[in-house]
């Protein structure tokens, strides 16, 4: 089974047409739900799959469901998906999301050439919505295509505009039927640019993920006294920015700490503060932060929560600030099916190409598929770990190798006999 380097490259940079911007570096786009560049982007991706034989479905929300039933396939056994998302956030790459979607086609088309053949259907699937930019945030396609979220609730989701999810799709033809359900597949696979260095640092091409982080976001208020900066004496001052400040390199050391110590894919990070009244002639009345925690364990995000919460106690009782804090969102790390990961090492094997383990610091798709099947996420490397940015680049042999794994995982998973060609 071969895979055509070519035709997916070509798929990649046609696709990058939609939406694209002018940038002094790179190549980049912008790709939001429901506008015109994403109606572009998705009547593309359905003519190429019926290109190729595919039976495509738009469901509710317009997630994208191309189909191939080989004459070797059982047409009502659980079939085989793979995919990703064609929209980006503002000023993206052009790799992040279209590399997976289009991956998947090439392999559906890889094994229709090599006359592969599966005794399982292959989908190939576009989620919608999947950055978040334009309503919710993120992952929304996904959420309804697991149940996690209902068809009606995604739909009358509003943009700032006060434009509903519902009325966006309906506008580009892509308000369709029903709901396409993740917990139908037998297994399910991602490939996805890695947004981070590890697999460019090893020189492997493809990486196979063991967890899908966790991440926690926590807010914090802190409140002292504002006043005049020049007539109030340093000993009279409650000033919320110097307390709010140790807490910020509080938080950085507990992290570091942890990295010693418990998991060294630890992070944590404080990447906001609102100071009011935010004037130079004014000490600091008022902060509030937000604090961003991540980890493949569990256990080790709570440690870097809880010395978070110990740092607020600290400066309460030094400085005589207030504080309050809560934790408005929680979601544990996702590890992937054992099985597919096999799967995916196995077909890096048989072909001669490179694969490693690594987790992946980032959120996708997968993370819900995962809660109704046998989910696998694979990566490509990303050049100086940049993404979410036009010099967002993967090299293009680097795209037909993890194509190639790809291809040849989801060809196991679908039974068909591939290692005794
Ligand atoms: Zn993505």
């Amino acid at each position: 089974m071969e895979i055509d380097a070519d035709r997916l490259r070509r798929d990649i940079e046609r696709n990058a047409e939609h939406g694209e911007i002018e940038v002094d570096e790179g190549r980049g786009r912008t790709v939001l739900t429901g506008t015109d560049a994403n109606r572009a982007a998705r009547e593309m991706l359905v003519e190429r799959m019926e290109d190729v034989g595919l039976d495509v479905t738009v469901d509710a929300v317009g997630n994208v469901a191309g189909t191939w039933v080989p004459e070797s396939a059982d047409p009502d056994a659980a079939p085989v998906a793979a995919g990703s998302h064609v929209d980006s956030v503002p000023e993206g790459g052009i790799f992040d999301g279209p590399l997976g979607v289009y991956a998947a086609l090439e392999a559906v088309r890889a094994m229709q050439d090599a006359g592969v053949e599966p005794s399982r259907p292959l989908v190939v699937v576009s989620f919608t919505e999947e950055e978040g930019q334009r309503f919710a945030d993120g992952l929304l396609g996904s959420s309804v295509a697991v149940g996690e979220r209902s068809v009606e609730e995604a739909l009358a989701i509003k943009d700032e505009e006060g434009i509903s999810l519902e009325e966006s799709l309906e506008r580009i033809g892509f308000r369709g039927e029903g709901r396409l359900d993740a917990g139908d597949w037998e297994a399910w696979y991602e490939l996805h640019v890695e947004q981070d260095t590890q697999l460019e640092r090893e020189s492997v091409p493809v990486g196979v993920v063991t967890t899908i982080t966790g991440i926690t976001h926590c807010e914090a208020e802190i409140v002292g006294e504002a006043n005049h900066a020049g007539a109030t004496a340093m000993d009279e001052r409650t000033d919320a920015l110097a307390a709010a400040s140790e807490v910020v390199l509080d938080v950085e050391a507990a992290a570091n700490d942890v990295v010693e110590s418990e998991s060294e894919t630890a992070v944590g990070t404080v990447g906001s503060l609102s100071v009011s009244p935010n004037a130079t002639n004014v000490v600091p009345g008022k902060v509030e932060m937000g604090v961003d925690i991540r980890d493949v364990e569990y256990q080790s995000m709570q440690t870097i929560v809880e010395a978070t919460r110990s740092s607020l106690a600290i400066v309460e009782a030094d400085r005589g600030v207030e504080t309050s804090f809560s934790r408005p969102f929680d979601l544990e790390p996702t590890p992937m099916s054992e099985s597919l990961r096999a799967a995916a090492h196995r077909a890096g094997e048989e072909a001669g190409i490179r694969t490693m383990d690594l987790h992946s610091g980032a959120a996708h798709d997968t993370m819900h598929v995962a809660d109704v099947t046998e989910a696998a996420l694979l990566f490509a490397p990303s050049a100086d770990g940049i993404s979410h940015n036009p010099r967002e680049w993967t090299d293009w042999d680097d795209c037909a190798s993890a194509a190639r794994v790809l291809a040849g995982a989801m060809a196991e998973s679908a039974g068909a006999d591939v290692a005794g060609e």
